[in-house]
């Protein structure tokens, strides 16, 4: 692979009749992936994307290669052949009579069907889908179905051959961006204020995005001051914050915790900071004989901070924090889980480099055999995709009840390190008392700290946070202000969980202390 470059230029525009806007032409690997998949006859392709103009662009090339015609469907218009000597078969604008035509033709052509309705939609539908099938596999001629998401529903699901467009390289973007800038300074004076730095910079950040957005997002921002700067970049950012929500599946959370804000779990930090460098450079990491970090698992005890270390490391190694909640992949059409947790899994790795958290671990993949085997087939796809994941993901999972996690997931090999979070020790209580207490504009030199500590036993952090809270609403009420007695007044009106959940708890530790390591 060639070096990223690492001066912007203003490039020279490629210039494609079709499809608008233009898109680099697609790499030889994904060109030889979807060919094999017609040459051996595989009638009914599937690709989710929200980039249609790369599936044109894609079948265009393969059209070419294959020597077949290819037609493209459009709801207004009906199938229309394209090139030269295109030609629109009449009727063909209703799905169902698009699929008859398609059928009785039984052409050696390519059919793309963009935004075409879900089969799951209509049985006749799905029915006219088999029967194309059965013809078609006798010969080259095939039908793509292309939307952001399609229900294919249990019957056709095994009949569709699924294939990714793969996120594009940094060179990929590199080229667009410059073509692109080109193109804007034919028309205005435009110029380009970016060290080789921020050009890496800009291109990491442009990840994931479709050619689409690249285009609206740079043309803005250098239409707006004639500019592309530093400044540029934040926009980019927020732009794949809104991708990452519009999915409905994951969660973009903004950097408030840092590593300073978690008292205690020593060895867990350590940990991080040392793996941080493979983490940032897998390459570096790769000729020194390391693989880059995979992820870890926190099990613990609730309210412990499991979650606030999620959010701080994300802080710490400065890279986006994806939050996936297991209750959202859920869907009631077979095959629709896996597919909602590979649509996830692929959004996640078009942001990577990025923190992947997934919360309650044991909720997604714990549900044991009363759901028809959903939750197990999930599991099965997260695991091989942890196992030979190649895009610098890093996931963070946690867990609070050991008894519903499946065995496999404790296996070696499938996370760097399995880490228990405790209820803190005396030290790391007095240390959490000082953060919340920083947190909230109180100088912690006025409070006895040790005294809190040794007051506040079998407390967890959340407890801790929220015997401060309790006092400071305490004291704005009479107008006054906290100190050390109303904090230790507080403590003494709380039963902790460690109380309430005396038992669990205790299973709970005895059961990591033979397979995980202390964070503390
Ligand atoms: P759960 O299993 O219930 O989700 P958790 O282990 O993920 O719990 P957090 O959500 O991280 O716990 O903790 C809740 C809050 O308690 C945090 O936002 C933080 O304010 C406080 N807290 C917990 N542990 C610590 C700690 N070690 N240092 C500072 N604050 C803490």
């Amino acid at each position: 692979m060639s070096p990223v470059p690492c001066q912007l230029r203003l490039g020279r525009r490629l210039r494609y009749a079709e499809p608008v806007p233009p898109v680099p032409s697609p790499s030889a690997e994904l060109l030889r992936e979807v060919e094999i998949l017609v040459q051996a006859q595989h009638p009914l392709l599937l690709v989710e994307t929200v980039e249609e103009n790369r599936v044109r662009t894609l079948l265009g090339y393969l059209a070419d290669r294959l020597g077949l015609p290819l037609f493209i469907w459009d709801p207004v218009v009906g199938l229309e052949m394209q090139g030269p000597d295109g030609g629109r078969p009449a009727g063909t604008d209703k799905p169902g009579a698009c699929l008859a035509f398609i059928e009785q033709a039984d052409l050696e052509a390519i059919f793309l069907l963009p935004d075409f309705p879900s089969p799951a939609e209509e049985p006749l539908w799905a029915a006219q889908f088999k029967r194309i099938h059965r013809r078609y596999y006798r010969h080259r001629g095939c039908v793509v179905l292309s939307a952001p998401t399609v229900e294919l529903g249990p019957g056709l699901e095994p009949l569709f051959s699924p294939f990714e467009l793969p996120p594009p390289t940094p060179q990929v973007y590199h080229r667009f961006v410059s073509d692109l800038l080109a193109e804007v300074a034919e028309r205005r004076p435009v110029s380009v204020d970016l060290s080789s730095d921020d050009v890496a910079e800009l291109l990491r950040a442009l990840h994931g995005l479709t050619f689409f957005e690249v285009e609206k997002i740079i043309s803005r921002a250098v239409i707006e001051d004639g500019r592309l700067d530093r400044s540029d970049l934040d926009t980019v950012l927020q732009a794949k914050r809104r991708i990452i929500e519009r999915s409905g599946l994951l969660e973009y959370f903004p950097h408030t915790e840092r590593m300073n804000d978690i008292g205690g779990l020593t060895h867990l930090k350590g940990w991080l900071r040392k793996r941080y460098g493979a983490f940032a450079d897998p390459e570096r990491a790769r000729r020194y004989g390391l693989s880059a970090p995979r992820g870890l698992l926190l099990l613990g005890v609730q309210g412990c901070g499991k979650s606030l270390t999620s959010k701080a490391i994300a802080a710490e190694w400065r890279l986006p924090l994806i939050r996936l909640d297991p209750g959202n992949l859920y869907e009631k059409f077979f095959g629709e889980s896996e597919r909602n947790l590979r649509r996830a899994i692929r959004i996640a790795e078009s942001m990577a480099p990025c923190v992947l958290w997934i919360d309650e671990i044991e909720k997604a993949f714990g549900r044991g055999d009363n759901d028809g085997g959903t939750s197990s087939r999930i599991f099965g796809t997260f695991l091989s995709w942890l196992q030979e994941k190649k895009e610098s993901v890093f996931v963070i999972a946690t867990a609070n009840d050991i008894a519903n996690l499946p065995p496999e997931l404790l296996r070696k090999g499938r996370f760097d390190e399995i880490f228990f979070v405790d209820l803190p020790s005396e030290p790391t209580r007095a240390q959490i008392f000082r953060v919340h207490l920083v947190r909230r504009g109180r100088d912690p030199a006025r409070f006895d700290l040790p005294a809190l500590a040794a007051a506040t036993d079998g407390f967890s952090g959340a407890e801790i946070e929220q015997v401060v809270v309790s006092a400071l609403f305490g004291a704005f009420s009479t107008e006054g202000e906290i100190d050390t007695a109303s904090l230790l007044a507080e403590a003494r009106a709380t039963r902790p969980l460690s109380v309430t959940m005396r038992e669990k708890i205790q299973q709970l530790r005895s059961w990591a202390h033979e397979r995980a390591v202390a964070a503390e």
